[in-house]
């Protein structure tokens, strides 16, 4: 067995490696949507965090959220994917930075004739504040674009499930209805028996695993974390 000063030397190492490696940014591999080789998503193996989790690629959806020609194919394969599956939308609650593409998948929506429950004339997309303890938090002026509202729920990225468990809670405490979550990246088609749609699945991505940190085969073998992800991208660690 090796002893604590091993440890620590092999520890060091691995951060030194660490540090010469290429800048997540330069390692991105190419992944495109099975059906539409326009869409692409990025993706870099290696030991990253997440709040709850510890995943072996970090997923960028970034392309998707802030190019405008990206995010209106994206909306197009995803109104597509929803098509006779949600029938009613009132609005579009946009997490993690996504409310570009939740804009043009509102238009997307419009164009296919989905349903409003009420007499307003169009869909609405809104972004909620989140608190720090991660619930969300609608103030009066947007309040009545949830309550009684047939809701969407759109996500850059989704692993275990569970913010996306716990921003559900929180709009139905505001009182929506919700008809539909989308990740782009998803490793789950159902939330709490609500259909997701994602647009990149784990069958895209081969070999994507995600660990509960106690069980993470890297951190068993002293190998450090490179990054804390979530939604919205990725912080490298020194
Ligand atoms: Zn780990």
């Amino acid at each position: 067995m090796s002893s604590f000063s091993d440890f620590i030397q092999d520890n060091k190492a691995l951060r030194e490696e660490n540090r010469n490696k290429k800048p997540i940014h330069e390692r991105f591999i190419e992944f495109h949507a099975h059906d539409d080789e326009q869409i692409v998503l990025n993706a870099v193996p290696g030991h990253f965090a997440t709040i709850q989790s510890h995943i072996n690629y970090y997923v960028d959806v970034t392309s998707m959220k802030v190019r405008t020609k990206e995010a209106t194919e994206a909306a197009k394969y995803l109104a597509a994917k929803m098509l006779h599956k949600v029938e009613v939308v009132d609005t579009i609650v946009c997490m993690d930075g996504t409310q570009v593409l939740g804009a043009y998948l509102a238009e997307e929506l419009d164009k296919s004739n989905i349903r409003l429950s009420g007499s307003h004339e169009s869909i609405r997309v809104v972004c909620p504040e989140v608190n720090s303890v991660n619930q969300l938090l609608f103030r009066e002026n947007i309040k009545p674009s949830i309550q009684g509202r047939k809701i969407f729920l759109l996500l850059a990225t989704m692993s275990t499930g569970e913010t996306v468990r716990q921003s559900m809670e929180c709009i139905e405490y505001y009182g929506g209805d919700i008809v539909g979550v989308s990740s782009i990246f998803s490793t789950r088609n159902v939330v709490e028996s609500t259909s997701v749609f994602p647009i990149f699945t784990i069958e895209d991505l081969p070999g994507y695993e995600s660990y509960k940190p106690s069980e993470c085969p890297f951190c068993k073998k002293g190998i450090p974390i490179e990054a804390m992800v979530n939604g919205y991208g990725y912080s490298k660690l020194r």
